[in-house]
């Protein structure tokens, strides 16, 4: 999506880059994958994909858009035969969205067939990529998950997931993937663990996906999340686990907590819509204002105003009304309409705002853009006040671990102190949730600030994982290009 674009869809969000579904022992496994897709529908809406198994051949079906729009026909699923297949769902940015890219990246090696679908970024895939080049590779992708299936193509040990560890073994970087071969399903999560892998099971099959919300569509059990640094292999014997990497700190993706992941998942033991309210109630603890309603930037800001709206007694209203048609049809809106100002996304509902002293609460604030036209919509329906209140700490870093943000001098909170946000944004008080408050909301006394116990770089600058690629210079900060000098 262009800026033009994301700017007049008043999406002003960081984006998640993907979703993945896996699963092993179940003849429907192709319409199991496309529904657990749909759920994870939020972390990625440019591209889906899914490979197969039918016991002698792989089958893969990958195309641009919409699960709902690519694999809800019965004519689709009936070319993904086969008892075992993955899947998965990606967000990228405007000029990365081609076909080759789609996920799961299927290949064929020595030992046979293999598909491999990743979430996350890997941070010195370039520097890899580059020599493999040098060495006479040729990437098919501008993906750095094809970067993963040439390390195990020349790794000289044998068996499958020996070479999936050795190639594990030689990046860094956020990774959690799913990979399928002719005998296994297999899921790896970094050892960070930053970005999220979990694992259930519908009857005798397994399943393993980014979130607890793809299991729920099908009423499969959640069993447990895969640890950080863990390799879980599933055959027709049942679940392997293998913790072979250098154990480090765990260091999960605090903002799944705040907005990427869906509200009803459950992740690493917590609720993410009652840690959402409990952080709407820290930050009505800390940025009281008197007001007569509390209202939500909807949808991601529901929860934590709701949350807010508890602890300080102020009643909850939806004061904005978010329309949730706004498809793929607008994406590229033409000149004219563009310049008629119109609000495809939200629209003010006049009688909660009128006479009103408001709060409004988000989830975060990346380049402003969408906040400003809010407040002025808000102010236009005759809002008397505006104070606005964000369940994020100020986001004043990129992230390198599989996120897209804007670079930093496209961060408002990164250009601007607090008053003159305040002021550009056109509120009369603006607050965000401090970091040990949004730690208290997770469960923490506080954030330990020797060693974080969760990924925060984005409000810190403090990366858990050491940035190779962006450090060696010159690097775009998600890896993009097949190679800086063709
Ligand atoms: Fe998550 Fe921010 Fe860390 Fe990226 S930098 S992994 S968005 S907490």
């Amino acid at each position: 999506m262009t800026d033009a674009a994301a700017d007049f869809l008043d999406d002003d969000h960081l984006h998640e880059e993907c979703g993945l579904y896996g699963t092993y022992g179940h003849i429907d496994s192709a319409a199991h994958t496309a529904l657990g897709l749909h759920a994870l529908q939020h972390r990625g809406q440019e591209s889906v994909g899914i490979v197969s198994y039918d016991g002698e051949q792989f089958h893969s079906q990958r195309a641009l858009g919409l699960v709902g729009d690519n694999f809800s026909s019965e004519e689709v699923i009936k070319q993904l035969p086969g008892k075992s297949a993955i899947g998965h769902v990606r967000y990228s940015t405007s000029g990365d969205t081609a076909l080759r890219n789609v996920q799961p990246l299927f290949s064929e090696f020595r030992f046979g067939g293999l598909a491999v679908a990743h979430n996350g970024n890997l941070t010195n895939s370039y520097a890899i990529r580059r020599t493999l080049i040098e060495r006479g590779s040729i990437f098919q992708s501008t993906s750095d998950t094809e970067t993963i299936i040439h390390l195990i193509a020349r790794s000289e040990f044998g068996p499958v997931v020996d070479r999936l560890t050795d190639a594990l073994t030689q990046l860094e970087g956020a990774y959690s993937l799913v990979a399928l071969t002719q005998k296994k399903l297999i899921g790896a999560r970094d050892p960070s663990g930053v970005r999220p892998l979990v694992i259930g099971r519908l009857g005798d099959a397994y399943i393993m996906t980014s979130e607890t919300c793809a299991l729920d569509i099908m009423g499969a059990k959640f069993v447990r999340d895969v640890d950080p640094g863990e390799i879980v292999i599933i055959d027709e014997n049942g679940l392997h686990s293998l913790k072979p990497f250098t154990k480090v700190p765990r260091k999960f993706c605090i903002f799944e907590y705040i907005y990427f992941a869906r509200p009803d998942s459950n992740i690493e033991g917590k609720h993410v819509y009652a840690i959402r309210k409990a952080i709407g109630r820290e930050l009505a603890q800390e940025s009281h204002v008197d007001a007569d309603v509390i209202v939500p930037v909807p949808d991601s800001g529901v929860p934590a105003a709701l949350g807010y709206s508890q602890e300080s007694g102020i009643p909850f209203e939806l004061g904005i009304i978010r329309n949730h048609y706004v498809g793929r049809t607008f994406i590229e809106p033409t000149a004219q309409i563009r310049n008629l100002g119109v609000r495809l996304k939200h629209n003010a509902n006049l009688g909660m705002l009128k006479g009103k002293r408001v709060v409004l609460v988000d989830d975060s604030i990346v380049r402003g853009t969408t906040c400003i036209k809010i407040v002025e919509m808000v102010r236009a329906a005759g809002a008397t006040e505006v104070h606005m209140r964000i369940s994020s700490p100020p986001t004043t870093h990129s992230c390198f671990y599989g996120i897209d943000t804007p670079e930093r001098d496209q961060l408002m909170a990164a250009q601007n102190d607090l008053a003159r946000m305040a002021e550009i944004i056109g509120v009369d008080s603006l607050a965000f949730i401090s970091l040990d408050g949004l730690y208290r909301a997770v469960g923490e006394e506080r954030r330990d600030t020797e060693q974080p116990q969760y990924c925060d770089a984005c409000f810190t600058g403090d990366y858990p994982i050491r940035l190779i690629d962006r450090d060696g210079g010159g690097m775009p900060k998600q890896l993009s290009l097949l190679t800086e000098r063709d």
